[in-house]
């Protein structure tokens, strides 16, 4: 960035977009925008207002920080402390991981599930920024939850958002392992995005998927061992009738249809996302 020249808006977003896809970002226009927007505290689409609007030299020193820390990779949601999921603003910092569109494949599949009913209780197991149980907390008034974690500063995050949702009367926080903290209820639904990368391919994965809290990814050496686990301690924490659902990774879902029938489920289905990837299985015992 040339140092004495004028930097309005414009000028700035098509440089930023340039040395962002020049440094292998995916999506170097949007993030350019996200991150402007972010400095100079407006809309995304107020910058399109305001193109020939310059600079003044403390933002541009701020979007100079940034831009560099982006173009080394940092998660956009960890520069701006924020990510949007089903509509809804959560906090974010690198103690979670940043909530993904696909997981909003898991909160629909299980909606359509408890639609209609009332009062029911579900659990929330790796609950990280508390993206799942809030958003489900958030669509359906009547219903009321539990989220583990068993990083306690995830669940500060987590925290601090179903508060910002108006939703703390809602739902119980547990620091623990798995199921274990819930051992005295049952729920007429238990949800999970657990990690579920394989040991193998930590050295192919992308850098902002790296910025990610290793034990939110970690899935174990085939990235099944939270599965393995779940399909087996879920069960007694289940209401009769109840179901079991977790997100899954590309590829997993026969692996995770098998661990499940061997652990007695009787019946699995699967739900893809929009682009038609099988990205959720619900299990059910009857
Ligand atoms: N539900 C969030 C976060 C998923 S990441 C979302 O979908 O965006 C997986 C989460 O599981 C992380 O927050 C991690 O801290 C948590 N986790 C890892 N091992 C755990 C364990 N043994 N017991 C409980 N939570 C665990």
């Amino acid at each position: 960035m040339e140092q004495g020249r004028i930097w309005t808006i414009g000028k700035i977003l098509k440089w930023s977009e340039q040395y962002f896809a020049e440094r292998g970002i995916d999506t170097p226009r949007l993030d350019a925008e996200v991150l402007l927007s972010h400095v100079l505290g407006v809309k995304r689409i107020q910058l399109y207002l305001r193109f020939e609007q310059p600079l003044d030299p403390p933002e541009l020193a701020a979007y100079r920080e940034i831009v560099k820390r982006r173009a080394a990779h940092e998660p956009v949601a960890y520069i701006v402390g924020e990510k949007d999921f089903m509509m809804l603003p959560f906090r974010i910092t690198p103690a979670v991981l940043v909530p993904q569109p696909d997981t909003e494949t898991l909160v629909g599949a299980v909606m359509d599930r408890l639609k209609g009913k009332e009062g029911e209780c579900v659990a929330d197991i790796g609950t990280g920024s508390g993206a799942i149980v809030l958003a489900l907390l958030h669509y359906m008034p009547a219903l009321r939850a539990a989220a583990v974690d068993v990083s306690a500063n995830a669940l500060e995050v987590a925290e601090d958002n179903a508060a910002a949702l108006g939703l703390t009367d809602r739902v119980v926080f547990y620091e623990g392992d798995l199921g274990a903290p819930l051992w005295r209820e049952t729920f007429d639904a238990v949800v999970s995005n657990p990690p579920y990368i394989a040991k193998g391919e930590f050295g192919s994965l992308p850098l902002e998927v790296l910025a990610e809290p290793r034990i939110a990814i970690d899935g174990g050496a085939d990235g099944l061992d939270f599965y393995r686990r779940l399909v087996k301690e879920v069960p007694p924490i289940l209401k009769p009738g109840g179901f079991l659902a977790v997100e899954i990774g590309l590829g997993q879902g026969p692996a995770v249809q098998s661990l499940a029938r061997e652990a007695g489920w009787e019946s699995t289905e699967t739900v893809k996302d929009l682009s038609g990837i099988e990205r959720v299985i619900v299990m059910r015992r009857e």
